[in-house]
C-alpha cells in the first residue's frame, strides 16, 4: 500500500532558474540542493505546505533526465509515493504486472530508498516509490 504523495519531480534544464522561479512561485526558499550520482541529475527540493517539489536537472548528457527533456521537454517527470516497506511493495507491484525499473531499491535523493515503476504500465507517468532510510 502506499501513503503520501512523497513529491511531485520536475525535470528542468537550468536547476538555479527553475529553483529561483519555483522559490517565487511557492514564496519559500530552497531548503535542500543535492547532487545523485547515480542517477547523473543535481535535484533542488522545495517545501509548500506539506508537499515537496523536487526540481531535477541532468548532470550528464546520458542522464535519464536529459534524455526526457530532449523528447518531451520540460515538465513534470515523475509523481513520487511514499512507502512504509519498498521491498515489499515492489513485489506486490510486479506481482499485479507492473514494470518495475530497478531490480532492487536504491539510494535516491532526500536519504531515501528509492524504485520506479514504468510509464507504459502506469497510463504515461514514471511512478517513483520512495522510503526514508531510518
Ligand atoms: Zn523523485
Amino acid at each position: 500500500m502506499t501513503n503520501n504523495i512523497e513529491h511531485i519531480g520536475i525535470a528542468v534544464k537550468n536547476l538555479e532558474a527553475a529553483t529561483s522561479i519555483y522559490e517565487k512561485l511557492l514564496g519559500t526558499v530552497c531548503y535542500k540542493v543535492e547532487a545523485v550520482e547515480s542517477e547523473g541529475v543535481s535535484t533542488a527540493f522545495l517545501k509548500s505546505g506539506v508537499n515537496k517539489i523536487e526540481l531535477l536537472e541532468a548532470s550528464s548528457s546520458d542522464s535519464p533526465i536529459a534524455k526526457f527533456i530532449e523528447k518531451r521537454g520540460e515538465g513534470i517527470h515523475h509523481i513520487a509515493f511514499a512507502v512504509e516497506d519498498i521491498a515489499s511493495e515492489m513485489v506486490r507491484l510486479a506481482a499485479a504486472g507492473f514494470t518495475i525499473l530497478n531490480g532492487n531499491p536504491k539510494k535516491g535523493a532526500d536519504n531515501k530508498l528509492v524504485c520506479f515503476v514504468h510509464p507504459k504500465s502506469t497510463n504515461g507517468v514514471l511512478i517513483e516509490l520512495c522510503q526514508d532510510i531510518k
